[in-house]
């Protein structure tokens, strides 16, 4: 399962990445990305993920395998 990882330290809030997913990136009272809870990248959604992650010009956004995430911990 793919999903997109986000960090809030980096990020400035300029909300490029919200117009590109909008099924997965919200946006706060302050313009700042709010990730809906439980989301999955789609394959129909993997291009826009990719092109977000690209655009994003602080670096704050990154696209993990959720299931290699777990196996790494475990
Ligand atoms: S594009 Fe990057 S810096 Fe801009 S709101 Fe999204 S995560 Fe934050």
């Amino acid at each position: 399962m793919l999903r997109v990882r986000l960090d809030p330290i980096a990020c400035d809030g300029y909300g490029y990445c919200a117009e590109l997913l909008p099924e997965i990136i919200g946006r706060d009272d302050w313009g700042y990305p709010v990730l809906e809870v439980g989301h999955e990248i789609t394959a129909e959604m993997l291009f826009r993920a990719r092109r977000a992650v690209k655009i994003c010009p602080r670096v704050a956004l990154s696209i993990i395998e959720l299931d290699q995430a777990v196996s790494v911990r475990s």
